[in-house]
């Protein structure tokens, strides 16, 4: 493994000689989760105006309300400030593209050789259907405040804009 991080730590002591993030607080300043993929052409703060501290951040491949995503909310919304939850999937997503998670099985094992059927991928082909469905996985989450707003949009990887489809 040696060599294979090297960049990033090399990086992070650099990170560190300048670092100005001390003493930021746990809670979220601005209230807000933001659920979004783990989609590497996405700068989650940035596009919203955010700094460090402000928001709680969820990713996962597709942007997809699982149940660890539940989980979390739950924690975020009674213990970490969070009060508003924006759900954000993007457009060119891998995760909306294929017709199901069949298609992705198959890719892996016909490129790889591994059987990854035991997971379940939660891929759909309707992106926006699947959207309006995981925002209302939270509206409705016994667990969760009735009250607590919460907004589904997707970003658009090609422009930056945040267009609401939910709310
Ligand atoms: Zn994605």
């Amino acid at each position: 493994m040696s060599g294979v991080f090297d960049d990033v730590l090399a990086a992070n002591e650099d990170y560190v000689r300048t670092f100005t993030l001390a003493g930021l607080q746990p809670v979220a300043a601005r209230g807000l989760a933001l659920v979004t993929c783990m989609d590497s052409r996405i700068e989650p703060l940035e596009m919203l105006g955010l700094k460090p501290g402000d928001a709680k951040i969820l990713r996962n491949a597709g942007a997809r309300v699982t149940d660890d995503t539940l989980r979390t909310l739950v924690l975020a919304v009674y213990l970490l400030g969070v009060n508003r939850v924006i759900v954000l999937p993007h457009t060119g997503c891998k995760m909306a593209s294929v017709s199901g998670d069949e298609e992705v099985h198959d890719t892996i094992a016909a490129r790889y050789g591994v059987d990854t059927r035991s997971l379940e991928f939660h891929t759909d082909s309707d992106q926006i259907g699947a959207l309006h469905r995981d925002v209302e996985r939270i509206r409705h989450h016994p667990l969760l405040p009735p009250d607590l707003p919460v907004m589904g949009a997707i970003y658009d990887v090609d422009t930056g804009r945040v267009t609401p489809v939910d709310m």
